[in-house]
């Protein structure tokens, strides 16, 4: 922004002097253990415009797990590969349940309601082991590209915990399977599943790697197009309608971005053609969205006057 308008670094800090006196609401997720073990007044946030201007605050440098926001990076890869073969194993619509509810999936006859909960994510993680020879590293790979950055990487620590408390998770993949939507054996689809999970990045990491979302599927760095244009607006959709497990419509409605959030705290969103933003805090809402992250980004369109709507 140039001229009389304000820069997004002055507007963060403005929100960020009225989100500080908020109440401290809602608790850290630790049905996952490991993740229970983070500070709950963590803060960060990091906004990457595609004109190259950049906003940071608070812990923007500081990694953190980046749970289901990891269901957005792999969508993206699978979208590429298998096109709108997804579509026979996934749908498109909100789920209106809980990120990893079983209820829905026994009266759909195994066919998640999109790929951004947890069933929809294992037919993906499946979809994505039936093309790449060595899928954990394909995915670093593709990690390491959009973030531009070599370091990016799991926590093993987080794998494990996952893995040893990922009874529900366990429960979605065999109902799936035993409707035939799963073609993986199990151990290796949840593997798969815990290890994007475990993934960590900070805020300024998980911005730059959104800003393709925000620029037509086009990495802006490398100029490298990572889905086609009308993949990346299906993309968008998506995530507006499904990014936020039952609170998609209150995303919408308060914020008015495409993104999606993490249990870690996370929570990454695009305004398209103009920026991604990444904003962290572990405490979360009754529905498993970063109470303060929403409130951050709620003020930011709405004092810069900038969202899709
Ligand atoms: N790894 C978490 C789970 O499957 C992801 C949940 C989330 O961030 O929504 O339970």
């Amino acid at each position: 922004m140039t001229g009389m308008k304000k820069t997004y670094q002055e507007v963060f800090e403005e929100v960020y002097e009225e989100v500080e006196y908020l109440p401290k609401q809602g608790t850290v997720a630790d049905y996952i253990p490991e993740l229970g073990t983070v500070s709950e007044n963590r803060f960060g946030v990091y906004l990457a415009s595609l004109d190259g201007e950049y906003a940071a605050l608070g812990d923007a440098y500081e990694k953190f797990s980046i749970q289901s926001i990891s269901k957005v990076f792999t969508f993206a890869m699978a979208f590429d590969v298998f096109g709108g073969d997804l579509w026979m194993r996934v749908g498109v619509e909100p789920s209106g349940d809980p990120f990893n509810s079983l209820a829905q999936l026994e009266y759909e006859n195994g066919i998640p309601r999109n790929p951004l909960i947890n069933a929809g994510a294992l037919v993906i993680a499946d979809f994505l082991l039936s093309h790449f020879e060595h899928p954990r590293e394909a995915f670093l790979r593709f990690l390491r590209k959009l973030g531009n950055n070599p370091d990016i990487d799991y926590n093993p620590k987080v794998f494990e915990s996952e893995k040893t408390f990922g009874y529900r998770n366990a429960a979605l993949v065999n109902l799936m399977k035993s409707f035939g939507n799963i073609t993986h054996p199990v151990a290796e689809v949840l593997d798969f599943y815990f290890f994007q999970c475990a993934i960590e990045m900070t805020c300024q990491e998980l911005a730059t790697s959104f800003l393709p979302f925000a620029n037509h599927g086009v990495i802006p760095h490398s100029g490298e197009r990572i889905l086609t244009a009308s993949r990346a607006k299906r993309l968008n959709a998506l995530m507006l309608t499904c990014g936020f497990y039952d609170e998609a419509g209150q995303f919408s409605f308060k914020v008015g971005l495409p993104g999606k959030s993490g249990v870690g705290g996370g929570i990454a969103a695009v305004h398209p053609d103009y920026y991604a933003v990444a904003v962290w805090s572990p405490r979360l809402n009754k529905k498993g969205n970063s109470y303060l992250g929403m409130n951050f980004l709620e003020r930011l369109t709405t004092k810069t006057g900038m969202s899709i709507f």
